[in-house]
């Protein structure tokens, strides 16, 4: 299903949660809403679902206007994190349910929840109770009873969230594989950016009701639009006075331009490790983290704090030690526009 929002509003009560917000979403893609806590993720998808009324704007699915539409016209299964299967009822029962209140017949009814549960994964589990099962399995009969109806639109709100690390990882894959078969245009919304990284084709960044950016994970990372969308999306330094810095001397700092500048475009090394030691600067090792493959390495320049990376197999860095350091690329922002930087 293509989804065309336009101009979408939403108070609680004086509380502006959701601040004009347009987007469209292909048919078949799988969209991630990220973003911090609050920031009007879920208004966004109940108001698409039909569970919350939108005080101005338009949602159209497929070009029709669904504004008025109730939820259960809309086509749409949901996963929740806490949209609890029927404790009461087998993973039969709990896919087919959808289906048994659409008054399908039995035999129909039968082959569809065998579907789903071949490709949920689930075979051999139809005739177990919800309590027999493990917070992953339960999560996969969530989604094989979501989809028993054939929604058009799938709305995932944080499905994982309450499940630890290990099998989140193996559900987001799962679910990746899932949703390429299935064919179905999906959201999900998560505060995890590995999670919304790893299983969306594109990403929405909200913050404070609004949409600031969106696009596919690599266009968001490598082109962010606003200094939130930088600190948020992949490790970076955020800095005032990049001026300072060597190569960006003609940066001017009294219009507000901030620069953000992300771990691979910094390095730090002995000053015969340079080509060129003179475009490099002084710089003091701060802390070391070690990250299994590289270490983290934290360096003072100039008054600033820059994180970057230095592989195992170099020579070894100290704290307290001075360093030489070359900054490569910066991406700039000011009120007006964001722009990258490159230290020639
Ligand atoms: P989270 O990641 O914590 O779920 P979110 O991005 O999904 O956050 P929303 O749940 O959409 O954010 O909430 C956006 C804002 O609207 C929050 O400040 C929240 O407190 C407020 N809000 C949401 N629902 C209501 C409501 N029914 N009444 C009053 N305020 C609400």
């Amino acid at each position: 299903m293509h989804i065309e929002v336009r101009n979408l509003n939403k108070h609680f009560g004086d509380f502006h949660a959701v601040k004009d917000v347009s987007f469209e979403i292909e048919k078949g893609h799988l969209i991630g809403l990220l973003g911090p806590s609050g920031g009007g993720k879920t208004s966004i998808l109940r108001m698409l679902a039909g569970l919350e009324g939108l005080d101005s704007g338009e949602i159209r699915f497929h070009g029709k206007l669904v504004n008025a539409l109730p939820p259960q016209e809309r086509g749409i299964g949901f996963v929740f994190q806490n949209y609890a299967l029927f404790k009461h009822m087998t993973v039969f029962d709990n896919i087919a349910f959808g289906l048994k209140v659409k008054k399908i017949p039995h035999a129909k009814v039968k082959s569809r929840v065998m579907e789903l549960v071949e490709l949920t994964g689930l075979k051999g589990f139809e005739k177990r109770y919800p309590h027999q099962l493990s917070g992953g399995q339960r999560q996969r009969v969530a989604f094989a009873r979501a989809l028993a109806p054939e929604p058009q639109l799938l709305l995932l709100d944080e499905p994982f969230a309450a499940i630890d690390a290990k099998i989140r990882q193996e559900l987001r894959t799962w679910l990746r594989d899932l949703i390429e078969r299935v064919g179905i245009t999906s959201i999900f919304v998560t505060h995890d950016q590995d999670e919304a990284i790893e299983v969306a084709d594109e990403i929405m960044i909200i913050n404070q009701g609004r949409v600031e950016q969106k696009g596919t994970p690599w266009d968001i990372y490598k082109e962010p639009k606003t200094p939130f969308v930088a600190t948020f999306i992949g490790e970076s330094t955020l800095i005032d006075h990049i001026s300072e810095l060597k190569g960006f001397e003609e940066v001017k700092n009294d219009s507000g331009t901030r620069a953000l500048i992300r771990p691979e475009y910094i390095e730090v090394g002995h000053e015969h490790e340079f080509i060129l030691a003179s475009a490099t600067e002084a710089g003091i090792i701060r802390h070391l983290h070690f990250r299994g493959s590289e270490w983290l390495v934290e360096v003072e320049v100039a008054g600033h704090k820059l994180i970057t990376y230095r592989s195992l197999e170099k020579e070894t860095l100290s704290i307290g030690q001075e360093v030489r350091v070359l900054v490569h690329r910066a991406y700039l922002f000011n009120e007006e526009r964001s722009w990258i930087m490159e230290n020639r």
